[in-house]
């Protein structure tokens, strides 16, 4: 028995974060979600996400 239907259920809007961007990140959980902002902001906006930043983000991902 494996139901693993895929929900997205976590998003972040990036410009939540203090970035001027549209872009808004979503995901299963919020370790998924964080996963993805790293790449984001690493590409998008040239800077590292550190583990201050994760905890100052996380309270900006909601429930979809
Ligand atoms: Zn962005």
């Amino acid at each position: 028995m494996s139901d693993t239907k895929r929900g997205i259920v976590k998003e972040l809007k990036c410009s939540d974060a203090g970035f001027d961007c549209d872009a808004v990140i979503q995901g299963e959980s919020t370790e998924d979600v964080m996963a993805q902002a790293g790449p984001h902001a690493k590409e998008a906006h040239q800077v590292d996400v550190t583990p201050e930043m994760q905890e100052q983000m996380s309270p900006l991902i909601r429930d979809v």
